[in-house]
């Protein structure tokens, strides 16, 4: 409910679907509101339309329904092929992806294995230059605490 509607005495959309379903407002607004009577009629107009969709669909029998699936069950199992081809499909997708996931771990264990080797000499070096610079820099206090974390 807003404002503008309660100033201008019009009803709103709310007021308008509740006097759609019969637990509307009091008073005969609407009948004398051509405003208000035209936005009903809209309302209603739409109420009809959903429910022309949908009554189709609550009336269709429940036979019609059942052989309908049954019908469809029939024609599923007419085509052992296609769903065969279907599930080797599938199959076929699922290999392709696990040799991918398999590709790409060996492309990249191979990378890692070459930049361990480009790394080495330069590793070893740097692990001689950083523990030279320890040794050298190292107060003897905190000798006993590296040792600590010495695996
Ligand atoms: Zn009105």
């Amino acid at each position: 409910m807003n404002i503008e509607s309660k100033l201008s005495g019009h009803w709103t959309d709310e007021q308008l679907i509740e006097h759609l379903y019969g637990i509307g407002p009091e008073g005969n607004h609407v009948e004398e509101c051509g405003d208000c009577r035209e936005r009903l009629s809209r309302m209603v107009a739409a109420r009809r339309a959903i429910e022309a969709e949908c009554a189709p669909l609550e009336q269709v029998p429940f036979d019609l329904l059942a052989a309908q699936r049954r019908s469809i069950y029939a024609r599923l199992a007419q085509r052992p092929a296609a769903r065969l081809g279907l599930r080797m499909r599938q199959w076929a997708a699922a290999a392709a992806m696990i040799a991918l996931l398999g590709g790409g771990a060996f492309l990249y264990e191979q990378n890692q294995r070459q930049q361990a080797l480009q790394n080495k000499v330069t590793d070893a070096q740097l692990a001689q230059e950083v523990s030279a610079i320890a040794q050298a820099s190292e107060p003897n206090s905190t000798a006993p605490l590296q040792e600590l974390f010495v695996e």
